[in-house]
C-alpha cells in the first residue's frame, strides 16, 4: 500500500487515479484545508476504486503511528502542504511549520515503522533566484525568493541528512515545473479558493466571466514577447512521473528529477492558445511586474526522461481543453450548491 499524503488535493488527486489504475492500494492522509472531502469520491468514480481516507493532520505523530501500525505500507508520496508563495511571505511561520515540521513528523513516523521509501513533491523554486534555465538537477540549490521556496529546500536537505545518518533510506525529490489542466474526466482539477494567484486558473475563470479580466503581469521582461516564461506541463502527466518514480525508490539514494516538458511558453502565448483551443475570449491588460516573479525558467526533461522513461505526452491544447472542461465543471457545481 502507498501513503500518499496531501492526496485530496490538486495534484494528490490526480496521483491517486494514476496509482489506483496501475493496481495499486492507496491511503489518503489529508486535513482537507485546502480541498474537499468530495474529492474521494470523485477519485473513486474515476479509478472504480477504493481509497482509504484518513481526515488528520500530518503533524498529527500519533495518528501516523496507527496508519503505519495498521497497513503494510510500502512508500510514501508526501505532497501534503502549504503552497502559496505571497502567503507565506507574510504568514513564513505556517509554512516553516507545515512544509518543514510536518516532513519532520512524517519522516520520523516512517523512521519508526521502518519504512524508508518516500517520494517528495518538491519545486523548480528550489534553484533560486540566480539559476540561468534550463534548470538542471546537477545545479545546487539557490536562495529563493520566499519562505515558500525555503521551505521546499530546507526538507530537500533534511532528506539528504537522513539518508547520510541511514543509508538504506530511497529519497525521489521531484521538483515540479507549473503543472495546469485536470483531468480529462471533468472530475477532478485546480480548486483555488477566492481569487486564483496562478495564471492557468485565473485566464478560465476571466473565460468563464467569473473574473472581468486577465492582468498580465509585466510586459517588459528580456523574453521574445517581453512577458514572463515558464514550463507548464499537464497535471496527468505529472501525476505519471510519480508513478515511475516509484520505481527508482527500488534503489537507495537520493534521487532527484525534474517533471516539466523542457520548453518555456510565454504569459501572451498562454492566453493565445487559450483563444485558439476553447474559442472564448480572454480580455487582459498589461500591469506591472508582480514582485518576485524571475523573467523566465523551464526544466532540463532529459534525467527524467532517460531514468524513468517518463515524457509528457499531453500537448498545451490538452492542458487547454482539460482546463475549461474542469472549468465549467466547477461552475455547474457551484450553481447547484
Ligand atoms: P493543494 O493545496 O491542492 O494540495 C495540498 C493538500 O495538502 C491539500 O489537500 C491540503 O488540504 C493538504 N494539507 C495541507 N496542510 C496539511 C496538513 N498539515 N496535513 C495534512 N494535509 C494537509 O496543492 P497542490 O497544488 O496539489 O500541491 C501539492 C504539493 O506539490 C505541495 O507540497 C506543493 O507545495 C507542491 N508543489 C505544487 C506546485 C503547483 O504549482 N501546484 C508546484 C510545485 C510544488
Ligand atoms: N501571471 C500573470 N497574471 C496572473 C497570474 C500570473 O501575468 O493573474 C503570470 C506571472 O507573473 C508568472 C506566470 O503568469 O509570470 C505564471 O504565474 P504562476 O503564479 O501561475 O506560476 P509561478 O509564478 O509560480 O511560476
Amino acid at each position: 500500500m502507498i501513503l500518499l499524503t496531501g492526496g485530496t488535493g490538486y495534484i494528490g488527486s490526480h496521483i491517486a487515479v494514476e496509482l489506483l489504475q496501475a493496481g495499486n492500494e492507496v491511503a489518503i492522509l489529508d486535513d482537507l484545508s485546502n480541498s474537499d472531502k468530495s474529492v474521494i469520491e470523485r477519485i473513486q468514480h474515476i479509478a472504480q476504486r477504493n481509497v482509504i481516507f484518513y481526515h488528520g493532520d500530518v503533524r498529527d505523530s500519533s495518528l501516523l503511528a496507527s496508519i503505519f501500525q495498521d497497513h503494510h505500507i510500502e512508500s510514501v508520496i508526501h505532497c501534503a502542504g502549504l503552497k502559496a508563495v505571497g502567503h507565506s511571505v507574510k504568514d513564513p511561520l505556517a509554512y516553516y511549520d507545515v512544509n518543514v515540521y510536518g516532513s519532520i513528523c512524517l519522516c520520523s513516523a516512517m523512521q519508526k515503522a521502518g519504512v524508508k521509501r518516500l517520494l517528495f513533491s518538491s519545486s523548480a523554486t528550489v534553484y533560486g533566484i540566480e539559476a540561468e534555465p534550463p534548470y538542471v538537477e546537477t545545479m545546487a540549490r539557490g536562495v529563493s525568493s520566499s519562505p515558500y521556496g525555503t521551505s521546499k529546500g530546507m526538507v530537500e536537505k533534511l532528506l539528504e541528512d537522513l539518508f547520510a545518518s541511514d543509508p538504506q533510506w530511497s529519497v525521489g525529490i521531484l521538483r515540479y515545473f507549473n503543472p495546469i489542466g485536470a483531468h480529462p474526466s471533468g472530475y477532478i482539477g485546480e480548486l483555488p479558493q477566492g481569487t486564483p494567484n496562478n495564471l492557468m486558473p485565473y485566464i478560465s475563470q476571466v473565460a468563464a466571466g467569473v473574473l472581468p479580466e486577465l492582468l498580465i503581469y509585466g510586459d517588459d521582461y528580456a523574453t521574445d514577447d517581453g512577458t514572463c516564461v515558464r514550463d507548464y506541463l499537464h497535471v496527468v502527466d505529472l501525476a505519471i512521473g510519480h508513478r515511475v518514480a516509484l520505481t527508482v525508490l527500488e534503489e537507495p539514494g537520493v534521487h532527484r528529477y525534474n517533471l516539466g516538458t523542457g520548453s518555456g511558453i510565454s504569459v501572451k502565448q498562454m492566453v493565445d492558445a487559450f483563444v485558439a483551443s476553447i474559442g472564448v475570449e480572454v480580455p487582459y491588460r498589461y500591469a506591472p511586474r508582480r514582485e518576485g516573479d524571475l523573467a523566465a525558467f523551464w526544466a532540463s526533461a532529459s534525467k527524467a526522461e532517460r531514468d524513468l522513461g517518463w515524457q509528457p505526452g499531453k500537448t498545451l491544447e490538452d492542458m487547454m481543453v482539460d482546463t475549461w472542461r474542469w472549468q465549467q465543471f466547477s461552475n455547474k457545481a457551484q450553481q447547484s450548491s
